[in-house]
This record gives structure tokens, C-alpha cells and sequence, in this order.
């Protein structure tokens, strides 16, 4: 790894493994992960000036502005850069906006995070099995997440009960087909517009297949990073 902190952006579409792959990071590798959605409730838990804002902009019905998000997480990058080798950014950047405002905060520090952009590649047809077959337990402290897939290595031992608590499994409305094929068009609309920014901005797009299984993947990804540091 180089000196400064690594900074990856994961862009894959919803059951492509982005959680999965995450955890393996953070487990395996001593990376961290900012999820701009938990770091938004502790702004708003400790009342700091963007968490009053964020309150504010919730409170009254708005998005919270491509400009609010922004600041907040490259507030949370000074602090941690050079504390770890690595961060995987979830849920930002969302928009084109936070893409080019992410790319001037980078090109501000001088190279000191340097950014790479990972996608995961799955066909939408495998990201409808995948999803279709997903079932989470009920149980809203433990919500496991279990596939009822044909040579799955995620069935649950006793047919449809989640192994850790006991809790009947559920799918959620989200992973009802329709519903997958209707986030897969955003979905596919998001991601190429992000794509065409940072290709045009000259960002390496590094590719990773993930329809094989999550171990392979993650052996696969390490040979990708390697090769992305090198260059
Ligand atoms: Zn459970």
C-alpha cells in the first residue's frame, strides 16, 4: 500500500456483494468502510454543526444537500487519513456532484488519498436470482441474510428458521422481482453516469467479476488492488 490512505469506491449494483466484500476487507485487511448513512446519525446524535443541518434538512422534508454530504465526509477523511491503509466509501458518492466535489477535495491533498474505483460486474439476470432467493431473519437485532439458492453456501440448516436465533426468515418487499427489476433500471442509470465522471476524469476503473463465490471474489479483488498500487 502506498504511504497515504487508499480510498476505494465500490460500484456494483444492489446483491452484488458490496456488504459482503466490505466485511472481508475490514476483517482480513484492517480496512475501514464509511457509511455516510451512519456517520449522518452520529452528526446528528452529537448536535454538531453539519448534524444540525442534516436534522434540519430531514425534519423539513428535503434531501440533504450534495454540498452538506460532501462536507461531512471529507471532514471524516482528514481525520482518518494516515490512520488506515484503506477506506471503502458506501453510499457516496451518490451523484455526479459528489463524484467531481470528492475528485477537487483529492486533488486538493496532493495526492495524499488516492482514489480507485472498483466494479463489480454481474449480469442483471444473476442479480435477480440472487435477490429473489435472499431471505433475511425477522429478528431486527440479528437480521441474517440466508439464500434459498440451488448449491447456495447461505441455506439456512432448518428450512426457513435462522440458524443464529430461531427467528422465522422473511423477504423483504424490496427483493419481491418487480420490485428488483425497478431498482435495477435506476440502478443502471446511476452507475453509468458515475462511470462516464470518472472515466472522464481519468480515474482508473479497475473490473471484478463477482458471479462466482464470495471467497474467489475477495482472492480476485486482492490480485486487482495489488495490481492497481503497482501502476
Ligand atoms: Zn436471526
Amino acid at each position: 500500500l502506498s504511504s497515504g490512505t487508499d480510498l476505494f469506491i465500490l460500484i456494483g449494483p444492489p446483491g452484488s456483494g458490496k456488504g459482503s466484500l466490505s466485511e472481508l476487507c475490514i476483517r482480513n485487511l484492517g480496512w475501514t468502510q464509511l457509511s455516510t448513512g451512519n456517520l449522518c446519525r452520529k452528526h446528528i446524535a452529537d448536535q454538531t454543526e453539519i448534524g444540525k443541518q442534516i436534522d434540519f434538512a430531514i425534519k423539513s422534508g428535503k434531501l440533504v444537500s450534495d454540498s452538506l454530504v460532501t462536507s461531512m465526509v471529507e471532514e471524516w477523511l482528514q481525520s482518518q487519513m494516515g490512520k488506515v491503509p484503506a477506506v471503502i466509501l458506501d453510499g457516496f458518492p451518490r451523484t455526479v456532484a459528489q463524484a467531481k466535489a470528492l475528485d477537487e477535495f483529492l486533488k486538493s491533498r496532493n495526492q495524499t488519498l488516492k482514489l480507485s474505483i472498483i466494479r463489480l460486474l454481474i449480469s442483471d439476470e444473476n442479480v435477480v436470482s440472487r435477490l429473489s432467493n435472499r431471505y433475511i431473519c425477522s429478528y431486527i437485532e440479528c437480521q441474517a441474510i440466508y439464500s434459498i439458492g440451488v448449491g447456495s453456501t447461505l441455506v439456512p440448516k432448518k428450512s426457513m428458521i435462522c440458524d443464529i436465533c430461531n427467528y422465522v426468515l422473511i423477504r423483504r418487499k424490496d427483493d419481491e422481482e418487480s420490485a428488483i427489476r425497478e431498482r435495477l433500471l435506476i440502478y443502471n442509470k446511476h452507475q453509468h453516469d458515475l462511470l462516464n465522471f470518472y472515466k472522464s476524469a481519468q480515474y482508473q476503473v479497475l473490473e471484478l467479476n463477482v458471479e462466482k463465490p464470495l471467497s474467489d471474489v475477495f482472492e480476485s479483488f486482492k490480485k486487482l488492488v495489488d495490481i492497481g498500487f503497482k501502476k
